[in-house]
């Protein structure tokens, strides 16, 4: 196999897993194959039936950057399990800790009692996070869970109510956190009364701007509706308690705001006494280049949120907060499976191969990959934006460039079309494809990923 010399240089080998023991991707059989076809069959009899699908995945097992389905094709995965599998699937090192961990304690829950593994990762968090002065953690099981422990946190300790939050934002899917969420209407249809004094503003879409600015005329004038519009005319801000955003918007569309936009959010609620939630469940862990996505604003947000990419798919998340935030009455808050042993174990074995050098390379190989899908709008006029961060890439698809039109039934063929050539996509927002491969991802991977993605395109015509 050609390697690029590079890679090989930068990449500290001891963090990779070991290569795949195969040619991929590899298409055997046109999925959904027979047996894929089969599960599926009985998934429809028996599972609750609201779960929509872009194409029919069904996974037999997974290694590193492949997943095999159960017919034998083995596809790129440039999405992770929603930008969850870190460390690439089943990483030794993570498979090493979870089974010594399963042999020595599997439960036996924190609300009550005591276990190392979870200091050790409220310490290497703590330590980790870009946040001034001293930390303190929480562990919880899901994004959605550690959003509900930071809400009812910052309300708790400000004795404020309302929160505000952006258009896009996808912050989770129980009853409190898909009042925060606005990412679809059908998410939050008939489910109703939600939670109170929950408020939603623009988010700084660059490519679609909220208030019609271009980058010559930009002085972040988005942030004038919070402070112009919401605090002048309906919101006192000394009622927020805390304003919750996603430093790179994910399930909105892969969104970069202006380099602005965070620090005068930052300032604004300093200035009023707010507490600011950076929810890094997404960009988060490495996948940007940096283990935080605020390092690339300066953000120093009041807390953080963690969770998908945290323990390379084991279920944990984490609320991290400074430590004159995190003071809430005895026995306000608890959590019964709430970083559990096995998770935490994957959690630490997935920061050290993070800092490690898996973080440095998703900046090094996501910046070549951004450069040369940017190389590919000479080609397909489908695309209107490439924009990311490190491995966080959105490819938006519009049918005319001039109006940026969104080109929602392009894009799904895109993504199915890429599938059916071993290629592991993800939809976000309107018309935007996400790719968010495991940070392990190699430049030959992304040159693999970038030329079925070229294929895919020529095949699909504007509407
Ligand atoms: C996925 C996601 C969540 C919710 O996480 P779940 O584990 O699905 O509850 C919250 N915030 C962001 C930014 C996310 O991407």
């Amino acid at each position: 196999m050609a390697r690029d010399k590079s890679s090989q240089a930068t990449v500290n080998s001891s963090v990779m897993p070991p290569p795949y023991p195969g040619e991929y991707p590899k298409i055997v059989v046109p999925p959904p194959g027979p047996q894929a076809k089969a599960l599926i069959e009985r998934d429809r009899r028996v599972v609750s039936q609201n779960l929509t699908r872009d194409y029919d995945l069904a996974v037999k097992r997974a290694s590193g950057m492949v997943v095999e389905d159960l017919d034998g094709n083995r596809f790129l995965d440039f999405a992770a399990g929603i930008s969850t599998v870190s460390t690439g699937h089943c990483h030794p090192a993570v498979v090493k800790a979870v089974q010594e961990q399963a042999e020595e304690l599997i439960h036996i829950c924190y609300t009550d009692f005591h276990y190392a593994p979870y200091v050790d990762l409220c310490e290497m968090l703590a330590e980790s996070a870009p946040m001034s002065g001293g930390k303190r953690v929480f562990l919880t099981n899901s994004g959605a869970e550690a959003v509900e422990t930071a809400i009812k946190l910052a309300r708790m300790r400000t004795g404020r109510q309302k929160v505000i939050a952006f258009y896009g934002a996808f912050h989770g899917r129980t009853l409190g956190t898909v009042t925060l969420t606005a990412s679809k209407p059908v998410q939050r249809l008939h489910c109703g009364p939600l939670l109170p004094e929950v408020y939603h503003t623009h988010y700084c879409y660059c490519y679609r701007c909220p208030v019609n600015r271009e980058p010559d005329t930009c002085d972040v004038q988005c942030m004038d509706l919070l402070t112009d519009s919401m605090f002048h005319h309906t919101i006192p801000p000394q009622e927020v308690a805390a304003v919750l955003v996603e430093p790179i918007q994910g399930e909105g569309g892969f969104i970069p705001p202006h380099p602005e936009f965070l620090p005068r959010l930052q300032k604004l609620c300093r200035d009023n006494g707010i507490l600011l939630i950076a929810d890094e469940v997404q960009c988060g862990m490495g996948r940007t280049g940096k283990l935080f996505a605020s390092e690339h604003f300066g953000l120093d947000p009041d807390m953080f949120i963690l969770a998908k990419g945290i323990a390379s798919g084991m279920p944990i998340s984490a609320v991290i907060a400074r430590d004159d935030v995190m003071k809430w009455n005895d026995g306000s808050h608890g959590s019964t499976f709430g970083g559990n042993p096995l998770s935490c174990r994957a959690a630490l074995a997935t920061l050290e191969l993070l800092r490690g050098g898996l973080t440095e390379n998703a900046g090094r190989v996501g910046t070549r990959l951004i450069e040369k899908l940017r190389g590919l709008m000479d080609k397909h006029p489908l695309i209107g934006d490439v924009r990311g961060l490190g491995l966080m890439i959105g490819i938006e698809v519009v049918r005319d460039r001039s109006t940026r039109e969104p080109a929602t039934a392009e894009r799904e063929q895109v993504i199915v079309k890429a599938f059916e050539k071993g290629l592991l996509t993800l939809p976000c927002g309107k018309s935007t494809i996400r790719l968010s491969p495991p940070l392990i991802c190699t430049d030959e991977d992304a040159d693999k990923a970038l030329k079925i993605l070229d294929e895919a395109f020529l095949e699909v015509r504007p509407a």
